[in-house]
């Protein structure tokens, strides 16, 4: 994150916002300005990558599922406008003590006593890392003690859109990104990777939202997509993991993704669509109960 501080103190702070008497290694005002760069990168990614998945990868015909609420949209949309900033805060105090060196975040190859070799690994070891520790978290969220309180929120949604991706309740949201920000002050990361990283997270965690249940089939297997993420948030105690199914293997709470066996909540919308039609058609069928016991589990 010091990469982004810099470059912001650099272009915009420095020159045109603060008097040059005030260092930029003020440790306050550095919680200042990484406090104002998390909320707008966190807004900018937010927006940006949900608003395109949303007009050109996610099936508007989902908002016709019966599940699907009211304005779901615009309040996907506020309630992550109004838990950003309360997200951001202690983000931004981790940002801090990586910005004043307690992190092992490299800039330089040559500080990986393995080169390249030991970047390239870094890349599996923080993903394997993060999504295992994200698959526990998650888990634990579940438990009823927490549950209702911290990540009810995040369940509202029951067919959610890429807007949905960072509706938290903000420890929720803050609880779940936390491994993210441990790795790097565990094992040595180079801070480019890091970046790249934390952005791809974020987009993914937009793209298993956007009911978009295409997987190419050698990965099927192995990737929690947006299949697996949707049916999460209709049964809830399957499939908590991030990237990979492993840790929902390895738990005993993988589920194959309804969507996979024609029983998903497209399936659901295009049978209704159906049903309606033949109603319409005057066919004399009689409108058949859709509903085949595997539709959702409520709370
Ligand atoms: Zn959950
Ligand atoms: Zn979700």
């Amino acid at each position: 994150m010091d990469l982004v501080l810099s470059a912001a103190d650099y272009y915009f702070f420095t020159p045109y916002v603060y008097p040059a008497t005030w260092p930029e290694d003020d440790i306050f005002r550095q919680a200042v300005n990484l406090l104002i760069i998390t909320n707008l990168g966190g807004y900018a990614l937010y927006f940006f990558f949900a608003t395109l998945n949303y007009y050109f990868v996610f099936d508007h015909s989902l908002m016709k599922h019966p599940q699907f609420l009211e304005n779901q949209v615009q309040r996907e949309i506020l309630y992550t406008i109004r838990v950003l900033p309360w997200m951001s805060i202690p983000t931004m105090l981790l940002f801090l003590l990586e910005v004043r060196g307690y992190s092992k975040l490299h800039d330089d190859v040559a500080e990986f006593p393995h080169g390249w070799t030991q970047l390239v690994v870094s890349v599996f070891s923080f993903l394997f890392f993060t999504d295992m520790l994200i698959y526990w978290i998650h888990r634990g969220l579940h438990h009823r003690l927490l549950y209702k309180r911290l990540h009810k929120p995040h369940h509202i949604w029951k067919v959610p859109t890429p807007f949905a991706s960072h509706a938290f309740h903000p420890l929720d949201g803050f609880l779940q990104s936390l491994p993210y920000h441990i790795y790097p002050f565990v094992f040595p990361l180079h801070k480019v990777v890091y970046i790249g990283l934390y952005i791809l997270v974020n987009i993914w965690t937009i793209s298993i939202h956007d009911g978009d249940f295409r997987v190419p089939r050698f990965l099927k297997p192995l990737i929690n997509g947006s299949a697996h993420h949707t049916d999460h948030h209709l049964f809830f105690d399957y499939n908590y993991g991030q990237y990979f199914t492993l840790w929902d293997r390895i738990g005993g709470s993988f589920k194959n993704p309804s969507s996979f066996e024609g029983k998903g909540p497209l399936d659901y919308v295009k049978k209704m669509e159906e049903e309606k039609s033949n109603c319409h058609a005057g066919n004399g069928h009689k409108k058949e109960k859709l509903l085949n016991g595997e539709h959702s589990k409520t709370e």
